[in-house]
């Protein structure tokens, strides 16, 4: 079964801040990122700030909302200097209400991270720091084309540890071409070994249809240039790495997710509970309930970062897209979201508050149940290791 928790501390409301900028772009990302040589640090705060300004005049009821988890992703945020860190946090305590004990986290790339900066950002009100390590084999990070080596990436955590951040994250991917499960294997003792209040693991993703856009690794796995590891060795690392992580004393909270009890990532727990998310800055995307009724709005800022800036700074709101959705639709993002975790969900409940019919779903539990792949905990359904791997699935059967 995965770890079973009796609750998830979830941000009911936090803030997304996109920072675009990178040293370099990796062949395998589809982020909202871009390589600039002079980056419009001052320029693109300003842009926060004023964007922050026209989301709030268009929807005035989120003046003073309590905000429990602020995160800071990219892109590659440890490039922004603190101080333009700290402008962004100022701003959002003196137009929103960020609680006294909220989630304040920065991604930080290895190789754009150092002690002083790291303190800088502590001193900003940051509280968590969650580092890109992706890998510590040359080879892996070589073929990612990630800049850093293992040895950045372990002076990068040491750094934040000197920084006094008490609570940091790190990230991993595998099922990358080349890669050896030996390799993931080594990988995953030696995130276990540095002490890592937590702990992500990936599977790399190149399904085009999956892509925001059309990266440079997903051409050449088209052409046949580069093939990846077949999806029962995907699994097998997956596992693998699961089994070195929780014999560490991590908990499995979420499917690809691990942490030392009470250090889960509240804000990303708010995704995956249906809580809500202001989002700002480029290509960042945000989900606000609507005030009545069981639907939300799901809206997404423009992916170009010089768009992006001309659009806010002629006081527009930078939005390429927005989507309203349904009950139905988001019924069926809270069953897949809610079975990834180890919290599972209470399908009952979730069936009465948006108006979906339990009863032919009975059925299907109770087959998840006999055959393995789930336990019912009181209300609760959740996955077992079996059940997560084929979570999607399983998903799909349910909604
Ligand atoms: S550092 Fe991260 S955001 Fe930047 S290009 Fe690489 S994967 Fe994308």
């Amino acid at each position: 079964m995965i770890d079973p928790l009796t609750s998830l501390d979830a941000a009911r409301f936090g803030v997304y801040v996109h920072f675009p900028y990178c040293l370099s772009k990796c062949p395998y990302c589809d982020f909202a990122s871009i390589v600039a040589r002079q980056i419009p640090e001052a320029r693109y705060a300003e842009a926060i700030a004023r964007e922050l300004e026209l989301r709030i005049a268009a929807v005035p009821s989120l003046a003073g909302r309590a905000v429990e988890s602020v995160y800071f992703g990219g892109g590659t945020p440890s490039l922004w200097d603190p101080t333009h860190v700290r402008r962004v946090l100022d701003l959002l305590r003196a137009r929103l209400w960020i609680v006294p004990d909220a989630e304040v986290t920065l991604e930080a790339n290895p190789g754009a991270a150092d002690a002083e900066r790291f303190a800088g950002y502590r001193a900003a009100g940051i509280n968590r720091l969650s580092i890109g390590v992706q890998s510590f084999q040359p080879a892996t990070l070589a073929f990612l084309g990630r800049s850093h080596d293992g040895a950045m990436a372990e002076r990068a955590y040491a750094a934040a540890r000197a920084a006094g951040f008490d609570n940091v994250s790190l990230d991993f991917i595998y099922g990358v071409p080349g890669q050896t499960l030996d390799q993931v294997r080594e990988d995953a003792v030696r995130a276990t070994g540095l002490g890592a209040d937590h702990l992500s693991a990936y599977a790399l993703t190149l399904d085009r249809e999956s892509l925001a856009e059309e990266v440079p690794l997903a051409r050449r796995l088209a052409r046949g240039e580069v093939t990846l590891p077949p999806d029962e060795e995907v699994l097998q690392m997956q596992r693998t790495v699961r089994d070195v992580y929780r014999a560490a004393g991590l908990l499995r909270y979420e499917i690809s997710n691990y942490a030392r009890p009470g250090r889960h990532s509240r804000h990303n727990a708010a995704y995956w509970t249906g809580g809500e998310y202001l989002a700002l800055g480029t290509g960042a995307t945000g989900f606000i309930l609507e005030p009545e009724g069981t639907g939300g709005v799901r809206y997404a800022n423009h992916r170009s970062a010089e768009r992006y800036l001309v659009q806010v700074e002629q006081d527009s709101l930078p939005v390429a897209s927005v989507e309203t959705l349904t009950a139905r639709e988001l019924f069926s993002e809270r069953v897949a979201m809610g079975l990834r975790l180890s919290t599972g969900i209470d399908l009952q409940a979730t069936c009465r508050a948006f108006g979906e019919d339990y009863a032919p779903r009975a059925k299907v539990v109770e087959a998840l149940v006999t055959g393995g792949l789930a336990v019912q905990d009181g209300p609760r359904l959740l996955l077992t290791d079996r059940g997560a791997d084929v979570h999607s699935a399983i998903s799909a059967r349910l909604m």
